[in-house]
């Protein structure tokens, strides 16, 4: 008997684009003998709608013009009705495992995960709190120091007092950091709103480009830095692949290089010495726990050039899964394929359930 999974890709996000990309490289592996697919589409401004699928209208985002716009996408228990994909004729059919393939606010952040909860379906990757607590870097830095983890030095600001007092702000961040400073919104991912300020006049321009995403900014030490990243997958048992190490091509790994130019290039594993990726591999499963991870998480770390610290960036709850992504290829360097990688993901959804 076929599982029924349904994925739901797009949304609301400035990572929208990522997403479809994602979804289509998963809707391609994803082994159809054993799983009829549902495709859930989620429009940029918030509509959901079945789109039965085709990998390339995905891909390109012509599927919302060839949704099914008559099909019902019911996932909330209302009286007696089931919940599921009710079809033109009343046809129902039910969802074994949601997956969500889905980036940034309003699909990694817990969002979508409370409502999955009230639809009490199983679904793929992390939890409300986790997801919540990954996505948002201000919140989840307090969690890495609270259990011991080395991170840059960071510091913050708020639209609406930064707006007010912008020349104090300015001068408290310059007096806790020195240039370069990243200037980050704190929900959300792909480098998107995300610069590099080396002066003054670029910490301002930056702060600004990254209050159109969000009104909480994190402002952190620019370091010159190896990115090594690790995926972890598990519930309760987690395991953690080999590290990777990405090489960006320009300044830093921005939104062009992760996904337009695919400019960047990486070393699957990582050229680093065995006691850093040991202690690389345990600190990616220390984040995932710290946060109550379940399922998958992609945990990005920095190696200082000069001084060969390490510190942890950060964690990706629904990390990209496009077929240049490194999540899927670190498992496949650990002996996990990308679709026995799907598989897992599914089963681990209903592990959750037990
Ligand atoms: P993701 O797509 O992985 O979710 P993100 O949008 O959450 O990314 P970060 O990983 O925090 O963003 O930062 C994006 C990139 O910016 C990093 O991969 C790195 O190249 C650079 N970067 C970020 N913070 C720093 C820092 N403190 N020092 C040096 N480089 C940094
Ligand atoms: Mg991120
Ligand atoms: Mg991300
Ligand atoms: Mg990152």
């Amino acid at each position: 008997n076929k599982l029924n999974v349904a994925l739901i890709f797009g949304g609301k996000s400035g990572e929208h684009e990522v997403s479809l990309a994602s979804s289509a490289s998963i809707y391609t592996h994803i082994d159809k003998s054993k799983y009829n697919i549902f495709t859930i589409g989620i429009t940029k401004d918030g509509r959901w709608m079945y789109y039965e699928g085709n990998e390339e209208n995905i891909r390109n985002g012509e599927w919302v013009n060839l949704a099914n716009k008559n099909v019902e996408i019911n996932l909330v228990p209302v009286g007696n009705k089931e919940v599921g994909i009710v079809f033109e004729d009343g046809r129902l059919e039910k969802i074994d495992v949601l997956f969500p393939v889905l980036h940034g606010p309003y699909g990694e952040d817990g969002t979508i995960q409370g409502l999955f909860e009230i639809s009490q379906i199983p679904y793929v990757g992390c939890g409300v709190l986790s997801s919540s607590v990954g996505m948002d870097k201000l919140i989840c830095k307090k969690v890495f120091t609270q259990i011991g983890l080395p991170q840059v030095d960071y510091t913050d600001t708020h639209k609406s007092v930064f707006n007010k007092y912008t020349q104090e702000e300015l001068n408290k961040i310059e007096e806790k950091l020195n240039y370069p400073i990243f200037v980050k919104p704190a929900n959300l991912g792909s480098s998107v709103g995300i610069s590099k300020a080396n002066n003054r006049e670029e910490l301002l321009s930056g702060i600004n480009e990254a209050l159109k995403f969000d009104a909480r900014i994190v402002l952190e030490q620019g370091i010159d830095a190896r990115e090594i990243e690790v995926a972890v997958l598990g519930n309760n048992e987690v395991k953690a692949s080999i590290a990777g190490e990405i090489k960006p091509a320009k300044d830093f790994y921005d939104y062009e290089d992760k996904y337009i130019n695919g400019s960047s290039t990486y070393d699957i594993p990582a050229n680093i010495n065995e006691i850093d990726m040991e202690n690389i591999r345990k600190m990616a499963i220390e984040a995932f726990k710290s946060i109550d991870g379940k399922g998958l998480s992609r945990v990005d770390f920095f190696i200082d050039k000069n001084s060969g610290e390490i510190f942890i960036n950060e964690i990706n709850t629904l990390p990209g899964f496009t077929n240049i992504s490194m999540y899927p290829k670190m498992w496949e360097a650990t002996g996990l394929s990308y679709s026995s990688l799907i598989d897992s993901l599914i089963q681990l959804a209903l592990d959750t359930k037990k």
